[in-house]
Order: structure tokens, then C-alpha cells, then sequence
């Protein structure tokens, strides 16, 4: 893999374009507008700077590494693009829409995988010209901090594909698992209901947003508690990937909670908007509730 694309330039692309700059390779990263390329960049700009504070970059590597990435909002950039990582909205529709104008810029050996959190790897590969060369490779939010990527094979995704990307995960230094094709794999399968327990948990009044995060922090010894991860992950994606499970695999137990329906539909979709189960607009996140 010589060249890789990257379609969204939100929290994951930006952190998918920064493991590639860093790791060497060239990245070309297109958004619908400008100004979220100079944000996506920004933030990849950001990041450096945060491991040149604790010692682990040097300023000319960032510089390196920065002038690795390049954007642009028209799709011909592909054209010489040996993997395409779809890192769009999560939306079948748009993903969709996506796929159909990005294939014929491409050449006819070029991959492409999608960052998707849910949807069927099956269907999204049926849109393309190249359901053999199309794959799921789901990263984790961050992306440079955190170690795993799944892999997704739809129904048609060959074998070259599968070693191709499996390899280049790991020349990555992450560690892949192997996920069939059911709705939202397998982290967020387990994981997306438990925080959509969560917020029904706040909705019915059985804990505040501090109460149940500290709970889950200190009597579950998790890291993150989960109203503060689904704010860190973004609501309306937590949200997206609730509807894949419920109508995906028709049962009640992953219905959405209202209340996270009510936050997206606010347009408070957590850390990325400024305001979500926590305000974070101040110098310190406080509970919207
Ligand atoms: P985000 O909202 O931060 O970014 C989405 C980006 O896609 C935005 O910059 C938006 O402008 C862009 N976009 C929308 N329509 C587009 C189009 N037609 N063409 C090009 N770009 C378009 O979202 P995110 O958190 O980066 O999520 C992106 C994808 O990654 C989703 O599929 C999501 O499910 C998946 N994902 C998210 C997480 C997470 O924790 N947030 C983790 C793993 C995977």
C-alpha cells in the first residue's frame, strides 16, 4: 500500500490520517467542506503536539509527518490511491452515496474499507463495483492511543483483501480482531448496549450523569464512565449504531433509550458539539443533568 485515502476528516478520520502520516505513509483526506479538512488537520496538529509535549515526538517528525497529509473536497484525488477508508457519518444512505461517486475515480486494484460502526459490511460492499476488494476495518476512537482494529469480511470480500489490510493494521503496531458481518461487529455489539442501559439508567431516575459514571468507574473499574464515553464516541453516532442493532436484529432489548434520541435530536451530541451528557464549554465539564 503506497497511498492511502480517507473520506471524513471528523474525530476518526483525522485520527486514521494521523497514524498513517506517522507511520510513513502518504494520506489524502476528503471532506464535503473545507473548513472541516482545516479542523480534521488541525486536530492531527494538535495531537503531535501533545506527544512532542510528553517527549515522544520530535517537532521535525511532526512537521514530517503533517506534510504527509493532504486534502481536498473532489474525488479525482483517488485516482492513484491504493486503499480508500471510508470514515464518513455513520448513515448507510450517505455511505451509500459515497461509494457510488468514489468508484469509478479509482483504479480497478484499489481497496476500500469502511470505518463503520454498524452497518452490514455486505451491503455497503454491494453498493461498489468491487465487493471482493471491499472490507470493513473498524478502528477505535482515539485512533493513535487505542490498540485494536476489527476486521469485517462481507460475504464476498476476498482473501487477498483480508491479508492485504491485516497486514497493514498491524505494520500500524495495532492488534486486529476478527469479526463476522452482524450488525455492529463485535465491540460495539456489547458495548453500545451497556451504555444505552446507561442512559435509560439516568432517564428512569435511578442515578444522576455523576452517580452512574462514578458507579461504573470505581464499582466496574472502568476507565471512562459510560455517559462520559458516549459523549467522547458521539451521540448521534451511539445512536446510529442502536437503530443498526434493533432493526438489524429485530429485538426489543436494543431498542434506544428516548433520552438519548432527545439529546441527538438538540443537537447536543456530546464532546465534538461542545455539550452532551456533560457541558464542556467551561474549563470543566459539568452534568446536563
Ligand atoms: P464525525 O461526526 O466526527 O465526522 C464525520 C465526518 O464525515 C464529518 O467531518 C463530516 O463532514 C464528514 N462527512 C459527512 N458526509 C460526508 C460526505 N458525503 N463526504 C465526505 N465526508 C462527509 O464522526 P466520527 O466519530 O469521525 O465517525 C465517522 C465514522 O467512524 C462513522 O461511521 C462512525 O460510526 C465510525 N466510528 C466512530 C467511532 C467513534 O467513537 N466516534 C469509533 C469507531 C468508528
Amino acid at each position: 500500500m503506497n497511498t492511502i485515502g480517507i473520506i471524513g476528516a471528523g474525530q476518526m478520520g483525522s485520527g486514521i490520517a494521523q497514524v498513517f502520516a506517522a507511520a510513513g505513509y502518504p494520506v489524502h483526506i476528503l471532506d464535503v467542506a473545507e473548513e472541516k479538512l482545516a479542523a480534521g488537520v488541525s486536530m492531527v496538529a494538535k495531537n503531535f503536539d501533545r506527544q512532542i509535549a510528553r517527549g515522544k515526538l520530535s517537532e521535525a517528525d511532526k512537521q514530517t509527518a503533517l506534510g504527509r497529509i493532504t486534502t481536498g473536497t473532489e474525488f479525482t484525488a483517488f485516482g492513484q490511491t491504493d486503499l480508500v477508508i471510508e470514515a464518513a457519518t455513520e448513515n448507510e444512505a450517505l455511505k451509500r452515496d459515497i461509494f457510488k461517486t468514489l468508484v469509478p475515480y479509482l483504479k480497478p486494484e484499489a481497496i476500500i474499507a469502511s470505518n463503520t460502526s454498524s452497518i452490514s459490511i455486505t451491503r455497503l460492499a454491494a453498493a461498489t463495483d468491487r465487493p471482493g476488494k471491499f472490507i470493513g476495518m473498524h478502528f477505535m476512537n482515539p485512533v493513535p492511543v487505542m490498540q485494536l482494529v476489527e476486521l469485517i469480511r462481507g460475504i464476498a470480500t476476498d482473501e487477498e483483501t483480508f491479508s492485504r489490510v491485516r497486514t497493514l493494521a498491524e505494520s500500524l503496531g495495532k492488534t486486529v480482531a476478527v469479526s463476522e458481518d452482524f450488525p455492529a461487529f463485535i465491540v460495539n455489539r456489547i458495548l453500545l448496549p451497556m451504555i444505552n442501559e446507561a442512559i435509560y439508567t439516568l432517564y428512569e431516575g435511578v442515578g444522576s450523569v455523576v452517580a452512574i459514571d462514578t458507579a461504573m468507574k470505581l464499582g466496574a473499574n472502568h476507565p471512562m464512565g459510560p455517559l462520559e464515553l458516549a459523549d467522547f464516541i458521539g451521540l448521534d453516532t451511539c445512536l446510529a449504531i442502536m437503530q443498526v442493532l434493533h432493526e438489524g436484529l429485530s429485538d426489543t432489548k436494543y431498542r434506544p433509550c428516548p433520552l438519548l434520541v432527545k439529546y441527538v435530536e438538540a443537537g447536543w451530541l456530546g464532546r465534538k458539539a461542545g455539550r452532551g451528557f456533560y457541558d464542556y464549554r467551561g474549563e470543566k465539564p459539568v452534568p446536563t443533568r
